[in-house]
């Protein structure tokens, strides 16, 4: 139980990594608040099933992260921070020509400006305690581009330049800020852009997923929540005190091609 007595916010965690992740820091004995959009029974019943199975506060605050004023309130109405993991994020895959102008402005909001906002807002408090994590949730595509992704691969490659920023700005105070760069991992994020995928390169549902994901991917598996969750753990263990500003691929090799 190393982050007992912690708080941590998770954006975007009613589901898939950014749950996984939740569970992992709740495990370890963090107080969490979860985070999304919707306001529903079921959401605020997630957070208080985690929180009873782990023995940690667990709350769920609604929060639209495509807005820079309501990610500061999630910040506020939290009470501050100690662990800030910056996860919410949407994709759309399309050739830029075509790609629709609104889905850009939302994934440029959602995906980048959300951490700009709630990094901003969690900093003062964790600066006046002298300890702070911040770790955001990248993507392989922060490392390298894949075609038809414009506007993920543009605001992961920003989460990466924001990411060494944030933690240049805190360097010494008890604060890291880090990224995670996932490489494909099965959640419903991904399970969306199957049908996307197999119109864009012809392909069936089976030949998408060996051919145009798992391609990139050496290992030939996907990556688990369970395994981005336990890395987010270790960067908020003092074994990672000295580790800032610098980006952890959890991708079976994608980068190392
Ligand atoms: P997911 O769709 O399961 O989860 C996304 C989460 O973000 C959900 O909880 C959703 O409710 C929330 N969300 C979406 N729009 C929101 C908004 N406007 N306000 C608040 N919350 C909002 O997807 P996931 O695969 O778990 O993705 C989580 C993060 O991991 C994303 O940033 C994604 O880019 C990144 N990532 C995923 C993969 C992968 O293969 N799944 C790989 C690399 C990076």
């Amino acid at each position: 139980m190393t982050l007992k007595g912690k708080r941590a916010i998770v954006t975007g965690s009613n589901s898939g990594i950014g749950l996984g992740v939740a569970e992992s820091l709740a495990a370890a004995g963090a107080d969490v608040v979860l985070n999304s959009f919707t306001d529903r029974a079921e959401d605020h019943e997630l957070a208080s099933d985690l929180g009873a199975r782990h023995g940690v506060t667990a709350r769920y605050i609604a929060a639209d992260m495509s807005k820079g004023a309501e990610c500061r309130a999630l910040v506020e109405k939290a009470g501050g921070c100690d662990i800030l993991v910056n996860n919410a994020g949407i994709q759309f895959v399309s050739p830029i020509e075509e790609f629709p102008v609104e889905k850009w402005d939302a994934i440029l909001a959602i995906d980048l400006s959300s951490a700009f906002h709630a990094t901003a807002a969690a900093l003062p408090g964790m600066k006046e305690r002298g300890w702070g994590r911040i770790v955001n949730i990248a993507s392989a595509h922060g490392l390298t581009a894949s075609p038809f992704k414009s506007a993920y691969v543009a605001a992961k490659h920003g989460v990466v330049g924001l990411t060494k920023t944030v933690a240049l700005e805190v360097a010494g105070q008890g604060i890291t800020c880090n990224a995670i760069c996932p490489g494909y991992v099965l959640t419903p994020l991904v399970e969306a852009q199957i049908p996307e995928q197999m119109k864009v390169h012809r392909m069936d549902r089976e030949t998408v997923i060996r051919e145009v994901m798992l391609q990139r991917q050496p290992s030939r598996q996907f990556a688990t929540v369970e395994q981005i969750g336990g890395t987010a753990v270790f960067l908020c263990s003092p074994a990672a005190d000295q580790i800032t500003g610098t980006t952890i691929s959890v991708d079976g090799g994608w980068t190392a091609l």
